[in-house]
């Protein structure tokens, strides 16, 4: 699949919104690789990793110290290619380790340190990966699986520095989708969609190098891995953290003077809980929400303390950063924006016409050209002229063209022969007093076929029957629950995102 994609076949709805994010020209975007894109100022400050020194990592030995490593695997038998496991916590020998994977031009298969290995195994022998860099305790876990191991928990191996630039058509990374459904597969990044994707958002956020972002968002996933790639493309600086902690990132934000934060609605909800001093942080330009969906509710709330509501934004492994709020304004809750530069959106039914709403479809250099060895899922996931078909539904909003995101096909609910959507439920449900979090999902039902199901994360007393009042004053009666449970949390997995297949009816009596 190839991304025929002519600047006469693009609408001018996107071209429109590319303006709107400050973009003139959309050429170029996704030029180079990512080893040759890093800009920063040799001694200018880059990383630093506060959890294990003081100790801040210069643009220059970042690149010094990742091409020694290159270097030494190029002379180990790394080939260009070659798909390489990396799993390890946030720390400086996992960036290094990518940085020194990307010069050597092998094609890096991003894994969650938290898999088990069973997990790491589907990875490994799905993408025939020969090399790991990897961290315990997944050293052990994949220790008896014929890999060449490198330990990330040791000093990286480096050798007398020698070059070779990867090409934008060469994959750079193979992320595994998150897999809340089904087993993951596979996607191909290249070193151009990958460029794209950021260069296009960092446009669009005036990304610049005086920056500072301060970051606790797993690299282990595509969100987190961007905030690194902005860092090195813009010479920028960023401070990254272990893990998401309230108390530290608010620290690290006020002492380092943070200017972005990268996070999801998750985050954003216990900041605001337990640290609403870091959302105030004074040198903040920047605060941007993705992943999962941002209720308008807690839009709202944290709008009330930081003045503005997070830049809500929506993207996609498959795909990349596709949409956002304008930096400028108006930042709409409950929509995710407009399209960024050089992203083309519509919005079709299921045979591939434009429909008012529908699945959202993207088209653009940073989108993916198809799944890993899955010629069948591949060919499922595209529309005739490279449209990505991200399985999300959506529609503009037809005042302002801004995205709204209504649910995921797969979620959908079929209740006695009539369609719900879970997001809309939940957003319903979110609108009561009582309600902190919702979720909403079907259950097998004799009578309906499947019934709409709640499970609430409650603040107050809520109780069955007040909920249901208030959903049938926003909600035709078909769509709203039969059934709520009360929990304590919601699953979520590392990213905030909500485990739709962890639902399921608690061990206690609904109320
Ligand atoms: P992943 O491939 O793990 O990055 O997940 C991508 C999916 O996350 C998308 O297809 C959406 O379903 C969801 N997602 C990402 N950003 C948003 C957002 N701002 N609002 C709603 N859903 C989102």
């Amino acid at each position: 699949m190839t991304q025929n994609l002519t600047r006469q076949e693009t609408s001018a709805r996107d071209r429109a919104a590319w303006q709107r994010h400050g973009a003139t020209d959309v050429a170029g975007l996704d030029i180079g690789s990512l080893p040759s894109a890093w800009t920063g100022h040799p001694d200018r400050r880059a990383l630093l990793f506060p959890a294990e020194s003081d100790h801040w990592f210069t643009h220059g030995e970042l690149a010094d110290r990742s091409a020694r490593t290159a270097s030494w695997l190029r002379r180990n038998g790394l080939r260009p290619g070659a798909r390489v496991l990396l799993c390890g916590h946030n720390g400086s020998s996992l960036v290094l380790a990518y940085l020194a994977l990307l010069s050597a031009g092998a094609t890096v298969v991003l894994a969650n340190p938290a898999y088990t290995t069973a997990e790491l195994v589907h990875l490994i022998t799905d993408s025939q990966a020969e090399w790991a860099f990897a961290a315990q305790p997944a050293t052990d876990r994949i220790g008896s699986l014929g890999l060449r191991v490198v330990s990330l928990d040791e000093p990286l191996p480096e050798a007398a520095r020698s070059t070779r630039e990867p090409d934008a058509r060469e994959p750079a990374l193979l992320a595994y989708t998150s897999g809340t459904t089904g087993a993951p597969k596979g996607v191909p990044l290249t070193h151009g969609n990958l460029l794209s994707s950021i260069r296009a958002a960092m446009l669009a956020w005036r990304w610049s190098e005086d920056d500072v972002l301060v970051h606790s968002l797993p690299l282990s996933h595509q969100h987190g891995l961007g905030g690194v790639h902005a860092t090195l493309l813009a010479g920028s600086s960023a401070v990254i953290l272990p893990d998401f902690d309230a108390a530290k990132l608010t620290e690290a934000m006020h002492t380092q003077h943070a200017t972005v934060l990268f996070a999801v609605p998750a985050i954003y909800e216990r900041l605001l809980s337990n640290a609403p001093q870091a959302l105030t942080t004074p040198t903040l330009r920047l605060a941007v929400s993705g992943s999962a969906p941002l209720g308008p509710e807690l839009a709202e709330r944290l709008a009330r303390v930081m003045g503005t509501p997070p830049l809500e934004r929506y993207g996609s492994t498959e795909s990349g950063l596709d949409v956002s709020n304008p930096i400028d304004g108006p930042r709409l809750p409950g929509t995710v924006g407009l399209p960024l530069p050089g992203v083309e959106l519509r919005i079709a039914d299921e045979s591939g016409e434009d429909a008012p709403e529908g699945e959202i479809l993207l088209r653009g250099p940073q989108v993916f050209s198809g799944y890993w060895n899955r010629a069948a899922a591949t060919r499922d996931a595209f529309h005739p002229g490279g449209w990505f078909r991200t399985g999300d539904l959506g529609r503009l909003d037809p005042e302002t063209g801004y995205l709204r995101i209504t649910g995921r096909k797969k979620e959908l609910i079929i209740t006695g022969g009539l369609n719900v959507y879970p997001r809309e439920v939940e957003m319903a449900l979110e609108q009561h007093p009582d309600v902190a979090e919702a979720a909403v999902a079907g259950l097998p039902s004799q009578r309906w076929g499947e019934q709409v199901t709640a499970w609430v994360v409650a603040t107050g007393a809520a109780d069955f029957d007040d909920i249901l009042a208030h959903c049938r004053k926003l909600l035709a009666p078909y769509k709203c629950p039969k059934q709520v449970f009360v929990v304590d949390s919601l699953p979520r997995n590392g990213m905030g995102k909500l485990r739709r297949s962890a639902l399921v009816p608690p061990q206690r009596e609904p109320r």
